[in-house]
């Protein structure tokens, strides 16, 4: 690790920088649990250990330190996650150091492109505030959006020019680069090249998109005139290094700290609904873009909360993408409300028009999506014929199957049989498998370590020079006898530790499973084990060996006796003889003879 990763590390607290993607909860002195972010579970087994600075899943055995948390959450490498948690802890970055030259252009090419995008933001802004602006500051007015809120959100005009923003943005950078950007369009030529670029989004107003960490990475151009010359309503950038619409939630950046103090996030499915909803107070509320939610999103998203209220437009396409996203959030063990607005308006139009108590109002009666979805089945199936209620159990089965706890399936089946007048026998049957079919996660959980293993790995990982003599009567043990110790699942982790020449146990155990093991250890207990439990420790190890070879001594013993005679069998009396004195000191020491 280099001197600015060591740096960076003693300086990053690893409960905050992990704090900022998934909830964690105080659970002892210096623990923290929550959700694991690397699998799917519904009780935390995720630990992250204050102290130690590190983390733990006890579900899935992942475990290490802050870089190698950012690095597996944010999906990036080694020195872009020491550069990330730099940033998040206020660090100053020296020149930048990368395992590749690739690496460093790519890290290179995502600065350059983060300020593009920044700048055309602030000039965005400019030009809304300018005499072009005018148009686009009386439609944002029309919907009701303060001054104060643009600011907020950053809204922009992108005047009616081919070439004002490429003016502004071309003493920055190549043309590779602002082609990379997305904020450009080029015609194709005739022999297949790309030709000159031109300003992609023209005459719309500009509602930025910012990643977790609030910067720019992208824009909705939403159109002030319509028809064919326009182009369509909303017009996004494309996919670019910067951005991936299947990974952004709108708002997120800005809902965050909301969401998770009201433990509940509200989707809606616009971003001037998102917007619009903020500014009144409803800070928790975040947008996909008009479209069904994706795995990566539920991802991020499940980080923060558990705990979803959807607003959907009430329209068809509406209802198929609130569908699509309660299924997967459903998968995901999400707990799902759906909020269904009467007058059929968005949530804007609803805001504006009847106020924003009426809106709260309308979340707190929000309904628990199974009740919503037999609603839904009961709508589209209508009617009592057998037929019927066939096809609306077909349009809930698939929903009940989906849920991961058998206990919610059961009451999901039994209230559809309910609702919708199920007497069949057959079909309640049908229902009945829905519930039982789900396989639950099993988790294992089952440990590694024993007793032996769990003292001594603390002990060796103490750090605090008051205690050094604890760690030394353990690595001495473990220098001495290596043989009494490598039967053991975690010797290689002992050894490392025992010999260790940095301060981090976590860093001096290369190997991963066994690093897990040690994170383990060091996440069961508070405080390092005493002098005098390492003492006991290892007499009880070492008294326990020694029973185990006495048994196979008489054992060999008895048999010599059998096939030589007792002359022979007494050759190993001697042997014998001392390590029964040896067990008899440790016993009288009180320490031997434990069962392990
Ligand atoms: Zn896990």
């Amino acid at each position: 690790m280099s001197d600015f990763a060591q740096t960076v590390k003693q300086q990053a607290d690893i409960v905050k920088v992990i704090e900022g993607y998934i909830r964690l909860r105080k659970a002892g002195a210096q623990n923290y649990t929550g959700l694991c972010p690397f699998h799917k579970e519904k009780s935390p087994s995720f630990s992250v250990h204050a102290v130690r600075q590190f983390y733990h899943c006890f579900g899935c055995h992942e475990s290490g330190d802050v870089f190698s948390f950012v690095g597996k959450i944010e999906n990036v490498s080694f020195p872009e996650a020491v550069r990330i948690v730099a940033q998040k802890c206020g660090i100053p970055l020296p020149k930048r150091e990368f395992s590749s030259p690739e690496e460093a252009a790519e890290a290179r090419q995502r600065t350059r492109l983060l300020d593009l995008h920044e700048t055309a933001t602030a000039w965005f802004e400019e030009q809304l505030r300018g005499p072009e602006g005018a148009v686009a500051r009386e439609y944002l007015a029309g919907r009701g959006l303060s001054a104060e809120g643009m600011k907020t959100f950053r809204v922009g005009y992108a005047p009616d020019s081919f070439n004002a923003l490429r003016d502004r943005l071309s003493g920055m950078a190549d043309e590779e680069t602002l082609r990379a950007s997305g904020l450009f369009s080029a015609k194709e030529q005739g022999d297949g090249t790309l030709g000159h670029i031109y300003d992609r989004f023209r005459k719309r107003v500009m509602f930025p998109i910012a990643n977790e960490s609030g910067r720019v990475i992208a824009f909705t151009g939403r159109a002030l005139e319509s028809g064919e010359k326009a182009g369509p309503k909303y017009f996004n950038s494309p996919e670019t290094p910067l951005y991936s619409k299947s990974h952004v939630l709108f708002n997120l950046d800005k809902a965050r700290t909301a969401i998770r103090k009201m433990e509940f996030a509200l989707l809606v499915e616009g971003q001037m609904d998102c917007i619009s909803v903020f500014l009144r107070g409803i800070q928790n509320v975040i947008a996909t873009s008009g479209t069904a939610f994706t795995e990566q999103q539920v991802a991020i998203l499940r980080r923060h909360t558990s705990q979803v209220v959807v607003n959907f437009d009430p329209d068809t396409a509406g209802a198929g993408a609130t569908e699509k996203s309660i299924s997967l959030l459903t998968e995901e063990g999400f707990t799902i409300k759906i909020v269904t607005l009467d007058g059929g308006l968005d949530p804007d139009r609803y805001i504006r028009e009847r106020g924003v108590e009426a809106y709260t109002a309308a979340l707190r009666g929000a309904r628990r999506q199974e009740d919503y979805l037999i609603e839904r089945a009961r709508q589209m199936f209508p009617g009592a014929s057998a037929e019927q209620k066939v096809k609306a159990m077909n349009y809930l089965l698939p929903h009940i199957r989906r849920m991961p706890q058998k206990l919610a399936r059961d009451q999901f089946a039994h209230d559809a049989a309910q609702k919708l007048n199920i007497d069949s026998a057959v079909l309640r049957e049908e229902l009945h498998l829905a519930a039982l079919r789900r396989r639950d996660h099993v988790e294992v959980r089952a440990t590694a370590l024993n007793e032996v293993e769990r003292v001594l790995l603390r002990a060796l990982a103490i750090t605090d020079p008051e205690n050094e003599r604890t760690r030394r009567l353990a690595a001495e043990a473990l220098s001495q006898q290596p043989a009494w110790f490598e039967h053991l699942g975690t010797f290689a982790a002992m050894q490392a530790l025992a010999i260790r020449e940095a301060n981090d146990p976590m860093d001096v155990v290369e190997d991963s499973a066994q690093r897990a093991l040690l994170a383990e250890a060091l996440l069961a207990e508070v405080k390092p084990p005493t002098e005098e439990l390492v003492h006991e420790t290892l007499a009880w190890h070492e008294a326990n060996l020694i029973e185990q070879q006495l048994r196979q001594l008489r054992a060999e013993m008895a048999e010599r006796e059998r096939q030589a005679g007792w002359e022979e069998a007494l050759k190993l009396n001697e042997t014998r003889a001392a390590l029964e004195h040896r067990l008899s000191e440790l016993k009288a020491s009180g320490s031997g003879g434990r069962d392990q």
